[in-house]
C-alpha cells in the first residue's frame, strides 16, 4: 500500500508574495537584523492589529521577555499568568527572576478566568503584596475576556501583557487582539497562523516603550561612536529576510483565518453528532481565528479516551496533540502558587488538538474524521 503523506498539526502555508519579497530583500543586500523590510513589516503589522507601534523581534518569547523588562519586573516580583498556555508565557517571567502565580481557565472560553484574576488581586492586596503584572493568553485563536480583566487590573494598578501569540487575526468586541493591554505579543513560529520560520512582534500604544524595546533588542547601545553600554541588552531583532516573508504572510492573513475557521466548521459538521465530543466553545464577545481546532473527549460516552484517538491518528501518520499541559502541573513550576487549576487540568486530561493547517484539504479532513469516527464505541 502506498503511504499517504503525513498530515501535520499546523504546518507553514506560503502562497502569497513571500518569495518575491524575500528575493527583493536578498538582492538589496539588506541581509541583517535591520533594513527596509523590518521597518515596513512593523508599520504594516501595527496597522493590521490597530496599535500605534510595533517592534519586530526574533521570537514571541523575546517579546514577552522585553515586555517584562520594560515594566521593570525583577527578582522577588510576582506576575499573574494563565496556567493553560504554552510554556513561553511563564518562562519569560522566570527569565527576569520573578515568580509566576498561575490562574485557572474559564470552562466557557478555555481562557484565563476573569473572576479568579479579581479574586487573586483582592487577596494579594489584602496581604499587601500585589503582583507587578498580569500575562493573559488568547488561547488557540480565541481572545481572553479582556474587559473585566483590564478593569480589575486597573483598579489595582497592575499592567497587563496580552500574549496574543496564538490568536493573530481574532477579534474581541470587533477589535483585533493584541492591543488591549500595555503590551501585546505575537509569534511567527513555524506552526502559528502566519510564520516567518521564527519571529515575533511586541506591540503597544506607547511609542517610547517600543523605542526602548528596539534599544534593548540591539544590545542596548548608548549613543556614542564607540560601543557604550549602561544596561544589559539582548540580540533580539528580526532579520530583514524574515521580515520580508512576514510582509507576504500578512497580505494573506485574512484568508488564513477564514481557512482555519472553515476547518473547524468542517470537523464540527462531520463529528458533531458523536456523543462525548465537545468542541472548544466560541465566546460571544469576539470572533476566534480557530488557530487550532480543539475538542474534549468524554470517554464514558464516546467509548474511547483522548489518547486512544490521538494514537489511532498517529498510527495513520496524522499529527494531533493533547491540549497544553497546564503550567501549575509542570515540574519546572511545581513550587509556584496557583488559583484554581482544576478546569485547566481537566482540559489537558481530555483535550485534543486536531490538524488545523490553513492548507488542509477536504480529503485530509475526511481522513482525520474517518479515524476519529472509527474510535467511537457506542
Ligand atoms: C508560540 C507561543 C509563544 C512563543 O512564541 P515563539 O515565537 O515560539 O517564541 C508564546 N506564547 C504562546 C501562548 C504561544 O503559543
Amino acid at each position: 500500500m502506498t503511504r499517504r503523506p503525513r498530515i501535520y498539526l499546523s504546518p507553514p502555508h506560503m502562497g502569497g508574495r513571500e518569495y518575491e519579497l524575500l528575493t527583493e530583500a536578498f538582492e538589496s543586500n539588506w541581509i541583517a537584523p535591520l533594513g527596509p523590510h523590518v521597518d515596513a513589516f512593523e508599520r504594516e503589522f501595527a496597522q493590521v492589529v490597530e496599535v500605534q507601534h510595533a517592534a519586530a523581534l526574533s521570537s514571541g518569547t523575546a517579546a514577552l521577555h522585553l515586555a517584562l523588562r520594560l515594566l521593570d519586573i525583577g527578582p522577588g516580583d510576582e506576575v499573574l499568568c494563565s496556567t493553560l498556555t504554552f510554556v513561553a508565557s511563564a518562562n519569560a517571567i522566570a527569565y527576569v527572576g520573578a515568580r509566576p502565580v498561575f490562574i485557572d481557565a474559564d470552562p466557557g472560553t478555555w481562557n484565563i478566568d476573569p473572576r479568579l484574576v479579581r479574586e487573586e488581586l483582592e487577596s494579594s492586596a489584602r496581604s499587601g503584596r500585589l503582583p507587578r503584572a498580569a500575562i493573559t493568553v488568547d488561547l488557540y485563536g480565541q481572545s481572553a475576556d479582556h474587559e473585566p480583566i483590564l478593569e480589575a487590573c486597573k483598579e489595582y494598578g497592575v499592567p497587563v501583557i496580552e500574549d496574543a501569540a496564538e490568536a493573530l487575526g481574532a477579534t474581541y468586541h470587533g477589535h483585533p487582539v493584541g492591543g488591549f493591554g500595555r503590551f501585546g505579543v505575537f509569534s511567527f513560529n513555524g506552526n502559528k497562523i502566519m510564520t516567518t520560520s521564527g519571529g515575533g512582534m511586541l506591540v503597544s500604544q506607547d511609542g517610547e516603550a517600543i523605542e526602548r524595546a528596539r534599544f534593548l533588542a540591539t544590545q542596548a547601545r548608548d549613543p556614542a561612536p564607540h560601543y557604550e553600554h549602561s544596561v544589559v541588552g539582548y540580540n533580539y531583532r528580526l532579520s530583514n529576510l524574515l521580515a520580508a516573508i512576514g510582509r507576504g504572510q500578512l497580505e494573506v492573513l485574512a484568508e488564513r483565518v477564514e481557512a482555519r475557521r472553515a476547518n473547524f466548521d468542517a470537523f464540527l459538521q462531520a463529528l458533531g453528532d458523536l456523543p462525548g465530543l465537545e468542541f472548544m466553545p466560541e465566546a460571544d464577545y469576539g470572533r476566534a481565528s480557530r488557530w487550532l481546532t480543539c475538542l474534549t473527549v468524554n470517554p464514558g460516552t464516546f467509548g474511547a479516551d483522548r489518547e486512544e484517538i490521538r494514537l489511532a491518528l498517529e498510527a495513520d501518520d496524522i499529527e494531533a496533540r493533547p491540549v497544553w499541559k497546564p503550567m501549575h502541573l509542570q515540574p519546572v513550576f511545581a513550587s509556584c502558587r496557583v488559583r484554581g487549576g482544576e478546569v485547566a487540568a481537566d482540559l489537558f486530561a481530555r483535550g485534543l488538538c486536531l490538524p488545523s493547517g490553513s492548507a488542509l484539504s477536504a480529503s485530509e479532513i475526511e481522513r482525520v474524521v474517518s479515524i476519529v469516527r472509527r474510535c467511537h464505541r457506542p
